[in-house]
């Protein structure tokens, strides 16, 4: 692809999870990159997303730590919480990995340049008033929050402002059920905050396996979070007692702060695509082919804003399969048994089919099932179940999902999509031998079916 009548081989609009990958690797292969970021550098997962995420689920962790450690024997005083302190150390640490991201990329020889980039055609993208030429582009804008139209919706925030809030709220409203929703949840509620969480369908986490949605929406409420589901937000109302959430059927409740979870959309607006002819889907995602190549050649699109799997290690698997590509040697992207954690407490952790879509797309379906109380919340008195769940092909004997709430999920998962990605059976489950004593060992050691 090398053509030095331009001034880069790829020019790669944004450096998140998967920009930066993409900017990297075809550097590392020996083109000349250049990667634009308006903001910082590590995008969604590194600045408002997964990791300032996990570092707030860890610190909401203790307060279980806590609890349970006296039935071990510990004698711990009152634990006090300063949430000033958590948001100090968080943000040294996502500076940390800005500054990181900043030198791999320099690092491989990639130009960062810093400002909003438009494409003014297909090889020439223009930044803060200076024209560059391209032989490909790559576009890898993210995504954003969505929120929903409703009156007064602009009383509540979105997941971008929790990182930095000056306070713990005292009372939160969230709205929404899926993925941000729960893991707010949790963590606001653990680290001292009084949560309810509004969801207009029956159970949260849709998409997951039914199992889990129930299994997590019982502990949820174990936990003390309120759950108001099958509940429309009608508008949101300021008073003098706070914000107050409204639902259609009337109910009105004041909070100190109402965080709106209720989906993202992608990063497509401003950037010059409609006007080069890239088409875009009906939620402003730019429409890819399995080589992630937009309707306008040479011109791909990689990560949340071609909303396809919204998560980082499907972005960093899009940008390694675009760059195998670009350097001559045609890959396209599967987006079969991607595993996925949430890190709502406790944690969900899946990879495969539920059993709803298994029996949709037609197996002949098996299920094993199990639901414990593990043996780390015995003498904590604790009463939180975990519930694990293998959805087997009764035919081929292939597992065709592993489903699972409980503390690492998100852990004990990874390890079982190698299994899933190797087409594992159910006997070859069986003849794996368990570590004791594990909750993990469960996943293998399921002898008789769920009955129909
Ligand atoms: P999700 O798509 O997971 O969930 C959106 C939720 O909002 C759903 O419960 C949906 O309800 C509800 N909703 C949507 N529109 C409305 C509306 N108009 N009124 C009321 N409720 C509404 O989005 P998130 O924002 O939680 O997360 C975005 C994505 O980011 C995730 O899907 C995931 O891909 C990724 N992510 C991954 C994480 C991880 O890997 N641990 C963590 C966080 C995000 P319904 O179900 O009825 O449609």
């Amino acid at each position: 692809m090398p053509n030095h009548t331009h001034d880069y081989d790829l020019f790669v609009i944004g450096a998140g999870s998967g920009g930066v990958r993409a900017a990297r690797r075809a550097a590392a292969r020996g083109m000349r990159v250049a990667i634009a970021e308006a903001s910082r550098l590590g995008g969604t997962c590194v600045n408002l997303g997964c990791i300032p995420k996990k570092l707030m689920f860890f610190a909401a962790g203790f307060a279980d730590a806590f609890a349970d450690a006296a039935g071990f024997g510990w004698r711990v005083g009152e634990p006090r919480f300063a949430w000033p302190d958590l948001i100090a150390a968080k943000d040294a640490e996502i500076a940390r990995l800005n500054r990181a991201y900043g030198w791999m990329l320099e690092g491989v020889g990639a130009e960062v340049l810093h400002g909003r980039a438009r494409i003014a055609d297909r090889h020439t993208v223009e930044l803060e008033g200076e024209r560059f030429t391209t032989g490909a582009i790559v576009v890898a804008t993210g995504s954003r929050p969505f929120v929903p139209e409703v009156p007064g919706a602009g009383l509540g925030v979105v997941s971008d402002a929790i990182f930095s809030l000056p306070e713990l709220p005292r009372r939160v409203a969230i709205i929404g059920g899926g993925y941000i929703a729960v893991e707010f949840a949790g963590i606001l509620h653990g680290l001292g905050a009084a949560v309810t969480l509004f969801h207009r369908g029956p159970l949260p986490l849709r998409g997951f396996d039914d199992d889990v949605r129930a299994t997590l929406a019982g502990e949820l409420v174990k936990r003390g979070i309120e759950l108001r589901l099958n509940t429309e937000v009608g508008r949101l109302e300021s008073s003098r007692d706070g914000v107050r959430v409204v639902d259609r059927s009337g109910g009105s409740t004041p909070f100190d702060l109402v965080l709106w979870a209720t989906g993202r959309v992608p990063s497509t607006g401003d950037l010059g695509l409609e006007e080069i002819g890239v088409e875009l889907g009906g939620n402003g995602e730019v429409v890819v082919d399995e080589y992630s190549e937009t309707t306008v050649p040479e011109v791909y699109a990689i990560g949340d804003c071609t909303d396809r799997l919204a998560l980082t290690p499907v972005a960093i698997a899009e940008a390694m399969a675009l760059v195998e590509t670009l350097a001559g040697n045609p890959t396209p992207i599967r987006h079969d048994n991607v595993p996925t954690a949430v890190f709502s407490r406790p944690e969900v952790g899946a990879v495969g089919l539920t059993e709803a879509a298994a029996r949709a797309a037609g197996h002949p379906v098996v299920v094993f099932r199990s639901t414990f109380r593990p043996l780390l919340h015995r003498l904590a008195g604790r009463d939180q179940a975990t519930m694990m769940k293998l959805v087997v092909d009764g035919a081929t004997d292939r597992v065709l999902g592993v489903h699972m709430v409980g503390p690492d999920a998100g852990e004990i998962i990874q390890g079982f999509a190698v299994a899933l990605t190797c087409g594992a059976t159910k006997a070859q489950l069986d003849a794996t031998v368990a570590i004791h004593p594990t909750a993990a060992e469960e996943l293998v050691t399921m002898r008789e079916p769920v009955e129909d």
